[in-house]
């Protein structure tokens, strides 16, 4: 399941640099999974603003292509 920041946010933009896909976005988040344990930018959220998007419902299977797929697609750009 991606994950998406709530409207608490205070726009600190200490989440992004962690973020092994460089957005907050449901479109890439994989959860961390392929890079982290956890997820980072949940770690480094000083309000605990970015819960899971239960509109945007993923298996670990699902993130884990995802992931594979982000990894394709940097490839490519390289
Ligand atoms: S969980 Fe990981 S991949 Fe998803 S937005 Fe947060 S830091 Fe990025
Ligand atoms: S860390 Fe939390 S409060 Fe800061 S910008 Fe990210 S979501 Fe917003």
């Amino acid at each position: 399941m991606a994950l998406k920041i709530t409207d608490q946010c205070i726009n600190c933009d200490v989440c992004e640099p962690e973020c092994p896909n460089d957005v907050i976005d449901w479109r890439r988040c994989t959860e961390c999974v392929g890079h982290f344990d956890k997820p980072q930018c949940v770690e480094v959220c000083p309000v605990d603003c970015i819960p899971l998007d239960p509109d945007h419902a993923e298996t670990r299977e699902q993130l884990q292509a995802k992931y594979e797929g982000l990894q394709r697609e940097a490839a490519a750009k390289a």
